[in-house]
């Protein structure tokens, strides 16, 4: 069988993008960067893009999960990694071990990792988690005196960071924001009251960065605006940042569908006059939305198409009405052909969903490309 990467649908990864955000992020901050690397990189491939980043001077870089960052440190990045989920007691030696910072987020997590580093005999390097208002992770602000105080206070711990989550930042309108930055500060307070030396505060995700300068703080943590795209695709374009990954195809099939044949499954759709469909060899199998059945579009010699009927596992069709197209034809799915475009903003527009799940469920069936 052909060897994947040879298969004609491809991610493009644009790295010298990726570079080119990076700089703008910072030069719009001017504070330094974690950049978000989580869910293989948001479908970019988590190792060459945390590569790419680290060669770029990235001040640290985050994952969520401990696995993603013994990933990071098998490919020999050497980056500062924050793992920003919350922890499990088991695994907290191997966090240690392979120098990867760790989230606290309460109290009994502060115990388990000091026990843990008391074990090895080694010291662990732990930002603490404050709730401001996700009630997600994290100790909430109005009861972090006593956490804070044990956490500085720790023999075994070196206290990095302190850090919160924004909810509504990509709403530039949501009095959330600056809601949460003061309740942020009520639990560093209690770090001022002991005369400690403050860590690196950071809450800056992608809406802060672009919306919200007082949330930069010491540090911001990026995600999607770094690999090109916005996290509300109706908010405004503050900085200047160019989409990183591309996606295409060919053309594998051609045929003239008769007024009446329905196409795809369920019958859903059915031309009402004699068509040309052409078929698309990608599906909800690689992770391209079903919900953009009859829904999608994508760009074939310059020219935009729709998609009709359901999009299938591994397939989907497109009507091109009485225009021409050839098998191997290029099908751009996402990314620029001649004068138009289409956006991952776009796509998750039409397919009900947001830019974040269109990037990050292109799985690895999808041979990816890095230039
Ligand atoms: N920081 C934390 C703790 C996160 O969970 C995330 C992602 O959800 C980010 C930063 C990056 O978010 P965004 O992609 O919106 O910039």
């Amino acid at each position: 069988p052909p060897a994947a990467s040879e298969r004609p649908t491809r991610i493009v990864v644009d790295l010298d993008h990726l570079a080119f955000n990076l700089r703008s992020i910072r030069a719009h901050v001017g504070v330094p960067v974690m950049g978000i690397v989580k869910a293989n990189a948001y479908g970019h491939g988590l190792v060459p893009v945390a590569l790419h980043l680290q060669a770029q001077g990235v001040e640290q870089l985050g994952v969520a999960f401990v696995e993603e960052g013994i990933a990071l440190r098998n490919a020999g990045v050497t980056a500062p990694v924050l793992v920003l989920g919350g922890i499990f007691g088991p695994q907290v030696a191997q966090f240690i071990l392979h120098d990867l910072e760790i989230t606290v987020s309460s109290l009994d997590k502060l115990r388990q990792v000091e026990a843990a580093a008391q074990a090895l005999g080694r010291k662990a390097v732990i930002h603490l988690k404050i709730d401001t208002g996700m009630e997600r992770i994290g100790v909430h602000s109005y009861s972090s005196r006593a956490f804070v105080e044990a956490a500085v206070a720790s023999p075994w711990c070196v206290l990095k960071g302190i850090y919160s989550h924004l909810a509504c930042s990509d709403d530039p309108n949501s009095p959330m924001t600056l809601q949460q930055l003061e309740r942020f500060f009520d639990a560093c307070s209690h770090i001022e009251r002991l005369g400690a030396p403050m860590p690196i505060r950071h809450l800056a995700n992608s809406g802060g960065v672009l919306h919200f300068p007082a949330t930069w703080l010491d540090m911001v943590r990026p995600g999607i605006v770094l690999y090109g795209v916005q996290p509300d695709p109706a908010s405004l374009r503050t900085i200047e940042v160019k989409p990183v990954m591309s996606l295409a195809s060919q053309v594998v099939y051609f045929k003239v569908v008769k007024a009446g044949h329905p196409v795809s499954y369920g019958a859903t759709w059915a031309p009402e006059h004699d068509t040309r469909v052409v078929t698309i060899p990608i599906g909800y199998g690689d992770g391209y939305p079903r919900a953009l059945s009859s829904r999608g579009e994508v760009l074939i010699r310059g020219h935009r198409y729709s998609i009709v009927g359901r999009v299938c596992m591994d397939q989907f069709m497109v009507d091109i009405g009485q225009d021409s197209a050839f098998n191997e034809d290029e099908v751009v799915l996402i990314g620029s052909q001649g004068d138009d475009a289409i956006t991952a903003e776009a796509l998750a527009q039409r397919a009900g969903i947001i830019p974040y799940e269109i990037l990050v469920g292109l799985n690895d069936r999808i041979p990816r490309e890095y230039r």
